[in-house]
Parts: structure tokens; C-alpha cells; sequence
């Protein structure tokens, strides 16, 4: 039964491998012996190998040695976890926050906490997968609203009138590189009473000075506005967090399954969390180089006709048609040593070539990436 589903996969070039690295995950990488340009990585900031994180993670290595041996209500949890927590909620300027395994975990544990069957989510349908099983495990009624269409949500919200409500969003989304119109989304929940609930994975380190969507809109956190994010991208680290007001954090962590029945992170790893939180917070240069290396491939790209499909941040995809083109494109640019992998349907509806640019790209990478793509 599964060969002939396999087969039928690779039919419609949608079966996918696992391409195993031969070296550290960075802006070169290799695979089978060569080197590639890597633009597929989500370490804006070039973090992921820092000495700072590396040196925090050694340190604590020694002191904490390294499994955590139980969830964190048992006996797993640590002074670092504690310490990351007041950190990220400094940094995020709420009340309170709560460290969880992955930001896949945080989502499909956060969203079932938080709503109940008396509750209607609102779901932008370009929504991150973790997001959508995150409303699939809740016991609420989903409604999907059109990317980013507040006419759509805001009609869906007056159908649901007497029903608590909450708005589910990523802020940067994670195939589009486009921005969730926050401070239009604020407004409809202020005035529909609705909770928001913000997926801050690919804006925290990146929008707002690195603080994330919120900074970026000059807005300031409220009680009714619950936000997750994750160490794992732009803060080159492993894990997620909730950053929201004391009561939704308490209520979490005595309800969220994939916190409560899990093992905690090695402390070693909230180390390293902490350390890029210090770093991000203290060297405003690495978001701002990000956004300069943003600036000069978006321009190559535009400059040479390519359609970014309304990027707006350093998650770049280019519009390539269907699959076997975009499977065509993607083997041009590894023919010239630039790993830039086509991404297809289910992930997304459209095939495209997906381009992530960070901090530690080089003019050359970048040149070599408009150049590799003008020949196509
Ligand atoms: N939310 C979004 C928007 C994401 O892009 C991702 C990761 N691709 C996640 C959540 C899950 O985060 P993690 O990789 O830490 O599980």
C-alpha cells in the first residue's frame, strides 16, 4: 500500500528526501563533498554558531551536564529555564512568559489550552501547519479567513457574534515573507472583545529592532494579546516561547499537553537562548545588516524581473509556475553551487523558489544568487 502511494508521489515530483549535511549548518554548506551557497536556513542573524551561544552552551554543559530527565512539572526544569523566561518576558515587555520544547510544540500546545468549545478561532488561511494542528486539536469551531483580507475576517467575525472569539495569525508568513496587517487586526479584536494570538516565529530577531511585530507597529502588548515565537530561527537556538499576561501563562502551563507531558529542554539549550537574547538586545548591528542584505537582493532580484510575490521581509520567495519548473530552477541554481530549495504543494498552494537571506550573506553570495538566477 505505501510503495504505490510512494510511487505516486514521486509521479507528481512531489516525494521528498532528506539531504544530509557534511558540516555546520551556516551561509556555506556541504552535501556529498560540495559546497553550496545556503539560502534555505531560517538563522537571520547568523547565530546558530556565535561563540557566544557556543561558549554559554559548553559552560552550562559542565555545570548542569546535559539530559533534562523529566517535563519541567516533574523535576526537569532549571534555574536557566526560569531565567530565559524573565528574559523573553522583558524583552517582549508582558507580564510573564513560559519556554516550550519547539515552536511546532507551542502552537499545537498554546492554542488548545486557550480556546474551549464555547470559543470560534479565526485563522488566516496562509496560517503555519503548527498553527492549523493547533486548531484541529482545540475543541473550537475554526473559521479560515483569506490572507491577510480583513473584510473576509471581519464578516466571519459578525456571523459569530455572541461566541468568545479569538484571531490567529503569523506575523511574518513563513512562504510569503509578507507581514499580518496587525494593527487593523488589534482594532477588530478590541472592538469584537476577541483575544489575538500572534505567531511570532520568523519576526522575533527580525522585525521591530529584533523585539518583534509589535515594536515594528509601535504597539504595546495587552492583556488580550497572547504571543509565541521561537528560539529556533533568527535567535539560532532550539525551542519557543509564550510571552502574554501572568494569568494566560499560568493557565498554560496547567493546561498545555505538549508542555506538561514532555520531557524539558537541556538547560544547556535555555543557555543558548539566553545568550542570543543578549546578543540581539545589546548589537542593534546584526538586524540592521540583515535588513541591508534584504535591501540588496531584493533589488538584484526586482532588477532582473523576478516576481517576489509581495515579500516584504527577508523570507524571499520567487514566483516559478509549476512543479517541474520550479523543480527545473531549483537544479539550475544547485548546478551552480546555491542551495535554494523549490518548495511545492502541500506546503503551499503555488510552487516557488523559496530564498531566505540572513546577516552573515555576503555580497558575493548575493551577486552569485542574482547572477545564477539571470541566466534563467
Ligand atoms: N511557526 C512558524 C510560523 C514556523 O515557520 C515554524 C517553523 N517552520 C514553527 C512555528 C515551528 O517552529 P519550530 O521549528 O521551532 O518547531
Amino acid at each position: 500500500m505505501f510503495a504505490e502511494k510512494v510511487r505516486l508521489l514521486k509521479e507528481k515530483g512531489l516525494f521528498r528526501t532528506i539531504k544530509d549535511r557534511d558540516c555546520f549548518q551556516g551561509t556555506k554548506i556541504k552535501f556529498g563533498g560540495r559546497e553550496f551557497v545556503n539560502f534555505s536556513s531560517n538563522d537571520y542573524l547568523g547565530l546558530a554558531n556565535h561563540p557566544h551561544l557556543i561558549e554559554k552552551v559548553k559552560k552550562t554543559l559542565d555545570e548542569c551536564g546535559y539530559g533534562a530527565g523529566a517535563s519541567r512539572l516533574l523535576s526537569g526544569g532549571s534555574r536557566l529555564h526560569r531565567e530565559l523566561e524573565e528574559r523573553v518576558s522583558q524583552f517582549k515587555e508582558t507580564e510573564s512568559a513560559l519556554a516550550f520544547n519547539s515552536g511546532y510544540a507551542a502552537n499545537t500546545g498554546i492554542i488548545p489550552a486557550i480556546s474551549d468549545e464555547d470559543m470560534i478561532i479565526f485563522s488566516d488561511e496562509l496560517n503555519h501547519a503548527s498553527i492549523v494542528d493547533g486548531c484541529r486539536l482545540s475543541r473550537s469551531k475554526t473559521y479560515v479567513y483569506r490572507h491577510r483580507d480583513l473584510s473576509h475576517l471581519e464578516e466571519l467575525m459578525k456571523k459569530a457574534n455572541h461566541s468568545q472569539k479569538i484571531v490567529v495569525t503569523d506575523t511574518i508568513f513563513s512562504m510569503d515573507g509578507d507581514i499580518a496587517p496587525l494593527r487593523e487586526l488589534a482594532e477588530l479584536c478590541r472592538s469584537h472583545g476577541a483575544f489575538l494570538y500572534l505567531d511570532e516565529a520568523h519576526s522575533t530577531g527580525v522585525l521591530g529592532e529584533g523585539k518583534g511585530s509589535l515594536s515594528h507597529f509601535d504597539m504595546k502588548p495587552e492583556p488580550w494579546i497572547i504571543q509565541m515565537g521561537t528560539f529556533s530561527k533568527a535567535l539560532g537556538s532550539t525551542g519557543a516561547f509564550l510571552a502574554a499576561s501572568s494569568d494566560a501563562v499560568e493557565w498554560t502551563l496547567n493546561n498545555a499537553r505538549s508542555f506538561i507531558y514532555s520531557t524539558a529542554l537541556p538547560a544547556c539549550v535555555a543557555a543558548a537562548s539566553l545568550g542570543a537574547l543578549e546578543l540581539v538586545e545589546n548589537n542593534r548591528s546584526l538586524v540592521e545588516k540583515l535588513w541591508l542584505n534584504r535591501q540588496k537582493l531584493a533589488e538584484g532580484l526586482l532588477g532582473i524581473g523576478c516576481d517576489i510575490m509581495g515579500s516584504e521581509t527577508p523570507i524571499i520567495p520567487i514566483r516559478t509556475g509549476d512543479v517541474e519548473n520550479t523543480l527545473r530552477v531549483s537544479a539550475h541554481l544547485l548546478e551552480k553551487s546555491i542551495y535554494a530549495p523549490a518548495i511545492r504543494p502541500p506546503t503551499v498552494k503555488e510552487s516557488r523558489i523559496r530564498i531566505n537571506i540572513t546577516a552573515a550573506h555576503t555580497d558575493e553570495d548575493i551577486q552569485r544568487l542574482v547572477g545564477a538566477l539571470e541566466q534563467i
